[in-house]
């Protein structure tokens, strides 16, 4: 086990700003004192693992990653359970996704070690800033961002020989303050996320940057997020720019898009997946054509809509607006929706016998 060596921050954050940003944190605006690194090169390897003081990567502009975007992350939580101990969820799988990603982008692997090693020592230096939830309705959480980029000075195409891997984290707060709302979703029918052959499975900064623009045009006719179809036939339900999508079938069908190379295969996914047959759901992954939603939405044959993922880990579809066509699941969030939904929030705070052990304490 690689010791990740720590290096004092100057002047930590003060307690009553912490505290203060720990109650009312939003999403993505705020960060602690600290960062895990750890630095590659082709003859060394994986090495010089620390937590260094949180501050900015000074790169050469003609570092690889600015140029071709050879870049991938991960996205997990740290949560705190009543006894005040901290614990992430199923880490190893997103271990193994960063080393999907970094197959794909022809970055190198990380050890499963290194990778929830950086997260313990990381979280073990900052463990003030993991928040702690008020109640069970309080989805107060510290998220935790690895991510590696390329940083050799170069400007050719080709792989770099110089890589950086860092892990930031960030006090994260309830998803849905005001208790949980189905959104509107737009179907995007002139841009596409991904396509066979590319990189759509793997979680590389690209992929978002590529999803940009229908963002922006889901923003316009007030929708929170993309739906993206197949690139090849334009006709199947793949995923959202960063959530994937599950629907609840009259028959008690837990119905989702099944993986492929152009869908990230999300934990929370999975971990649904291996939940349904407990709430007396029959989990079915397959392909489903858009066309088959918007018929047995109209027809009651499919009764609920929702994205997942590990930001908000359940958010009803209330709304699929496309150009041509509405899909509507109404304004309340589906019974099996929330029954989910709660099933997986009491194992990741630590209000259930986690009989799946997929609690890691950090
Ligand atoms: N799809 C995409 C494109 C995503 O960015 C995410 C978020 N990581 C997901 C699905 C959901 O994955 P997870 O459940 O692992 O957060």
């Amino acid at each position: 086990m690689t010791e990740f060596q720590l290096l004092k921050n100057a002047q930590p954050t003060a307690e009553n700003v912490r505290e203060a940003i720990k109650a009312d944190p939003g999403f993505g605006n705020h960060f602690t004192d600290h960062m895990a690194h750890v630095r590659y090169t082709r003859e060394q390897g994986w090495h010089a693992h620390s937590v260094r003081p949180y501050g900015k990567i000074v790169l050469d502009p003609a570092a690889a990653v600015f140029h071709y975007a050879q870049e991938i992350f991960e996205g997990l939580k740290a949560y705190r359970h009543a006894d005040g101990s901290v614990w992430t969820f199923r880490p190893q799988k997103n271990a193994a996704r960063i080393n999907i990603s970094a197959a794909r982008l022809a970055l190198p692997e990380i050890s499963e070690e290194d990778f929830v090693g950086s997260l313990r020592a990381l979280v073990e230096q900052d463990v003030e800033w993991v928040p702690t939830p008020a109640s069970a309705a309080d989805e107060v959480s510290l998220y935790l961002r690895p991510f590696m980029i390329a940083s050799e000075t170069f400007l050719g195409v080709r792989a770099s020989h110089e890589v950086d891997y860092y892990v930031i984290a960030s006090p994260a707060g309830a998803y849905f303050p005001g208790g949980v709302e189905p959104v509107s979703i737009w179907l995007s029918q002139n841009y596409k996320r991904a396509s066979h052959g590319g990189t759509g499975f793997a979680k590389a900064g690209g992929n978002y940057a590529a999803s940009l623009a229908a963002g922006e045009q889901a923003a316009a006719k007030g929708c929170a997020q993309v739906l993206f179809t197949d690139a090849a036939e334009d006709k199947y339900i793949e995923e959202l720019g960063g959530m994937n999508l599950m629907l609840v079938t009259r028959e008690g069908k837990l119905l989702t898009p099944e993986l492929g190379d152009s869908i990230l295969d999300g934990v929370t996914r999975r971990s649904l997946l291996e939940l349904a047959p407990q709430l007396g759901l029959e989990p079915e992954e397959r392909r489903i054509p858009i066309e088959e939603w918007r018929e047995g939405a109209a027809s009651g044959e499919i009764t609920e809509a929702f994205a997942c993922g590990t930001a908000a880990v359940i958010t009803p579809i209330g709304r699929l607006v496309s150009e041509d066509f509405t899909i509507d699941h109404g304004d309340q969030p589906g019974e099996y929706s929330m029954k989910l939904r709660t099933t997986l929030l009491d194992i990741q705070y630590g209000r259930t016998a986690d009989i799946n052990n997929w609690m890691v304490r950090l």
